[in-house]
C-alpha cells in the first residue's frame, strides 16, 4: 500500500489539485472543520496559552452534568475515602479560619498589620485594601501584610 502511495504520489497530488479546483468550498469546509477541532493550533500558540486553555477545558469539564453525576458516582464508590478527604478539607479550614480569627483580634490591640504591600510595597488606601497572610497556620500571630494582587500570586505560585 505505502509503494504504491510512493509511486503514485505524483498522481494523487495531481488528483488533489483537480478535486479543489473543481470543488474549492469543500476543501474550505473541510479546513475549517479541522480548526474547530483543533483550536489549539498552531503549537506556538498552546505552548503560550497551555494553563489558559487548561483552565478553559476544565471549566468545561465542570460546566458538563455529566461531570456532577461523575462525581457522584466516585463518591459511592469510594465513600470512606470521599469522607477522609471532606474531614481533612474541613480540618484544613477549621485551622485556617481560626488563625485568621486570631490574627484579627490580636492586631486591634498590636497592629501586626502594616500600611504597605510587603511585596510590591504599594501604600494601604480606599482604593487598596491589604491582607494579612499567614505562611504558617499554626503560628496564627505571625503574618505577612501584601496587597490583594501579590496575595493571590503567592497562593498560586
Ligand atoms: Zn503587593
Ligand atoms: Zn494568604
Amino acid at each position: 500500500m505505502r509503494k504504491y502511495r510512493e509511486k503514485h504520489l505524483d498522481k494523487i497530488n495531481q488528483k488533489r489539485k483537480e478535486d479543489y479546483h473543481n470543488n474549492p468550498e469543500k476543501y474550505r469546509e473541510y479546513s475549517r472543520k479541522w480548526l474547530r477541532k483543533n483550536p489549539n493550533c498552531p503549537k506556538e500558540y498552546y505552548e503560550k496559552n497551555k494553563e489558559k486553555i487548561a483552565e478553559k477545558q476544565l471549566e468545561n469539564y465542570r460546566k458538563n452534568p455529566l461531570y456532577k453525576e461523575k462525581s457522584k458516582i466516585w463518591r459511592i464508590r469510594n465513600i470512606e475515602k470521599a469522607k477522609k478527604q471532606d474531614k481533612q478539607y474541613y480540618e484544613e479550614n477549621k485551622f485556617k479560619s481560626e488563625a485568621k480569627t486570631k490574627a484579627g483580634i490580636y492586631n486591634k490591640k498590636h497592629r501586626i498589620k502594616k500600611h504597605y504591600c510587603k511585596h510590591c510595597g504599594i501604600l494601604e488606601s480606599k482604593k487598596i485594601k491589604l491582607y494579612m497572610h499567614h505562611p504558617d497556620y499554626s503560628k496564627p500571630i505571625e503574618v505577612i501584610t501584601l496587597c490583594a494582587s501579590c496575595h493571590v500570586k503567592l497562593h498560586n505560585s
